[in-house]
């Protein structure tokens, strides 16, 4: 198996550097870009396997770059992990709503990093049985990464796609947020449980067009439960 190819999208050469020498010698493969252009010349000459985003780029910021990856069918899989000199609870929220899948605050420690980087990309190694599910009217086939109503197809970001295949297999049951992190984030996974409310609150804006959000159900101090009934 080849080493996955991280693209690193800094501006600070240095942290750039700093980034690009912990990502080798952990032993995976460093692409860098300085900008937005860059970065979608990088991704265009090989699609990387993950992406570590710097927040404040020049032109465009890092959180208008994970909606763009996000919303373009080439690059939306991609897992994202947002790089921050900001710490705030809400910045935290407003970059894993762009899109990223983790974030990691400036100064980090590389073992952090690192930790974290093998976690994001163990939560995408495709572990879903290829058989195509279906609940209601939505079908979801891991095979072809699609999702449908009514035969109309859903966008949605690698997370809400776990998300929501755990949900259908598991309908008409009440999950807790630790245990939907458990079991769709995994255990190893270094994420808080808020984060499980902005990726429920992801998935139902996605089915919101096709009248569907009101299958994902807040159980008020319990979690959530996916119900068709
Ligand atoms: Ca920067």
């Amino acid at each position: 198996m080849t080493s996955a190819k991280i693209l690193i999208v800094e501006d600070e050469p240095a942290i750039q550097e700093l980034l690009a020498f912990n990502v080798m010698r952990a032993g995976f493969q460093a692409v860098c870009a300085e900008d937005a252009d860059s970065m979608w010349r990088q991704i265009q000459g090989q699609t990387p396997d993950l992406i570590l985003l710097d927040w404040m780029l020049p032109g465009a910021s890092g959180v208008v770059l994970a909606r763009q990856l996000r919303s373009d069918a080439r690059t939306g899989d991609i897992p994202i992990i947002m790089l921050t000199a900001r710490s705030e609870e809400s910045d935290k929220i407003l970059g894993l709503e762009s899109g990223a899948d983790d974030y990691i605050t400036k100064p980090f420690s590389p073992r952090e990093l690192m930790a974290r980087i093998r976690a994001v990309l163990r939560r995408h190694i495709p572990q879903m049985p290829d058989e195509t599910v279906a609940a209601g009217s939505l079908e979801l086939s891991p095979a072809s990464h699609r999702v449908t109503a009514n035969g109309r197809a859903i966008e949605l970001g690698p997370t809400e796609f776990r998300l929501l295949h755990f949900f259908m297999t598991h309908a008409e049951r009440v999950y807790s947020r630790t245990q939907l992190l458990d079991q769709v984030w995994g255990t190893q996974v270094f994420v808080e449980e808020r984060t499980v409310d902005v990726h429920i609150r992801r998935l139902r804006v996605a089915l919101e067009p096709f009248e569907m959000d009101g299958l994902v159900q807040t159980v008020r101090g319990s979690g959530y439960r996916f119900s068709v009934s």
